[in-house]
């Protein structure tokens, strides 16, 4: 599918390219709406594109859904909520789940392909990172849909009804589990709006629920932009609205839904805090750095972009990153060997330049390696900035790409001053080899997760989420559970 040459990075020595086949997916000229079981022609009767990012080839066109298209979909999910799945009981809907997380495993090698060509991500993480992390999803919340009464005891859990979910594009499929997983486990219905640029594994696996016999209306699939989100989060029917995305559109949900019933949940944005001690193992913690934010071509929402590095090692430490840095390989997601993939889209490329040449600009030094990047498509070549001050655009914004904004420190005080000036507050990580000043840290990071001696760790059955605004809400373990019921808050 790619016409482009892998880029080669600037290397004495090369691997030789290892591509995985994408004729394990076959995609549709077209897709429809998938509403109450069905793909369905949209009433807008308007359908655009869906692009590979890596070499800007069309990959198919995908319905826009309008206000009657959301109508629609989010009766579905009413009728099969009151039909049957909000009074099921728990240990059946869990079968239900059960089935999807098995489908997904059998089929991940079919998804992983056509997340890494609908979003540009490489191979070896979609594969190895995101959907065994769907799955494991799936299972875990599968577990308490029949233990909902253990899980809250004393309460009595009910689900809410038909929960409207938006979510952005950079883990297109773990943030559908993240979101469909436990509100099915609580016994609701959903309507899901994936983002625009990568819907195609959404639709995909909105099929395989079906094949898993899952009830119509249950999950409906609604496609479109930012129109589309908003036509969910404004419909008068729906009981919960759970969004992850960019913080500016958090407050604007947030203020269209002030005021009225329905439940919210905020998975917004973040400028990460990574700190490392002089007593830390340093190789190690570089290749924590490395993955910290470069993981996902740097569209990681707890990305590690802010990097602290204590004064005494600081030079030695930058110097050796660099020389990671030259040997990150960047190029053609689908090689098994690529490090950082393609940039999600052109509007998010110009974003990251826009910001790099702001750094720039306010006088801190840029660092890129030397690689050649492929012809076609939209690539960022891995960046870090040293001289940073605090006041710096780039060290303030998200900047949802490969660049990295390293600052000093002398203190444990002062790490944490200039860790916490941030106005997000959704991860950090630390490195030190002192078991106490761990406990130090965390106690003091105003961070909804923080990492010690390892970064971007995720587990189905550990909360995640922020607070400031970073968001509000957790996803992920018993917790994940709460927004998705009524009786136990
Ligand atoms: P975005 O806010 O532009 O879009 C996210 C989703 O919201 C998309 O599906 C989009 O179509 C939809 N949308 C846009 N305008 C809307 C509106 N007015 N009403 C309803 N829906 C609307 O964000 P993005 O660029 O897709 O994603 C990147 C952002 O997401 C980053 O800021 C990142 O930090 C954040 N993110 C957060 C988490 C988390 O768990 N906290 C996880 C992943 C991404």
């Amino acid at each position: 599918m790619s016409r482009n040459l892998p880029a080669t990075p600037a290397l004495e020595w090369s691997y030789a390219p290892s591509r995985e086949a994408s004729e394990i997916v076959e995609l549709e000229r077209r897709y429809g709406l998938f509403i109450n079981g069905k793909f369905r022609a949209p009433a807008s009767k308007k359908y655009f594109p869906t692009i590979n990012p890596a070499n800007e080839d069309l990959l198919a066109e995908v319905a826009e859904a309008n206000a009657t298209d959301v109508g629609r979909a989010v009766k579905a999910a009413r009728d099969a909520f009151e039909d049957g799945w909000g009074e099921m009981p728990g240990k059946e809907r869990a079968k239900y789940l059960f089935r999807i997380a098995r489908m997904v495993q059998e089929r991940s090698r079919e998804l992983a392909v056509l997340e890494t060509l609908d979003g540009g991500k490489p191979i070896k993480e979609s594969r190895d990172v995101d959907l065994p992390l769907v799955a494991a999803h799936f299972f875990y919340y599968a577990g308490w849909a029949d233990k909902l009464e253990y899980a809250f005891p004393g309460l009595d859990p009910e689900p809410l009804g038909v929960a409207g979910q938006v979510i952005p594009w950079n883990f297109p499929l773990m943030m559908l589990a993240w979101k469909i997983a436990p509100a099915l486990a609580a016994g609701n219905t959903v309507v899901l709006k994936p983002a625009e640029t990568t819907p195609l594994s959404a639709l995909t696996f909105a099929g395989l629920a079906s094949e898993a016999g899952l009830p119509p209306g249950v999950i409906n699939i609604v496609t479109g932009a930012g129109a589309t989100g908003a036509a969910l989060v404004e419909h008068n029917d729906v009981d919960k609205i759970a969004f992850t995305g960019s913080t500016s559109v958090g407050k604007q949900i947030a203020t269209a839904l002030a005021g009225s019933k329905k439940r919210l949940t905020l998975e917004l944005g973040g400028k990460a805090a990574h700190v490392i001690f002089d007593d830390a193992p340093m190789d190690q913690a570089i290749e924590g750095v490395i993955n910290g934010i470069f993981f996902n071509q740097g569209h990681v929402c707890c990305a590690g972009s802010r990097l602290f590095v204590q004064e005494s090692i600081h030079d030695r430490f930058v110097e050796k990153l660099k020389r990671r840095l030259s040997t990150l390989r960047v190029g053609d997601p689908l090689d098994k060997n690529t490090d950082v993939g393609a940039i999600n889209s052109a509007e998010q490329l110009a974003r990251i330049s826009e910001l790099v040449e702001a750094g720039q600009q306010e006088g801190a030094e840029m660092y890129q390696p030397d690689c050649v990047l492929p012809r076609n498509g939209f690539w960022f070549r891995p960046t870090l900035f040293t001289g940073v001050s605090q006041s710096h655009r780039i060290a303030q914004e998200e900047i949802f790409g490969p660049v990295l904004s390293i600052l000093s420190f002398r203190t444990p005080e002062e790490a944490v001053e200039k860790a916490n000036n941030t106005p997000y507050g959704l991860s950090a990580g630390v490195w030190t080899s002192k078991g106490s000043r761990i406990l130090w840290m965390a106690d003091r990071l105003k961070a909804g997760v923080v990492w010690a001696n390892t970064y971007n760790k995720f587990d189905p059955a550990s909360p995640f989420g922020g607070y400031k605004e970073s968001g509000f809400g957790r996803e992920g373990g018993r917790h994940g559970l709460l927004p998705y019921l009524k009786g136990v808050g």
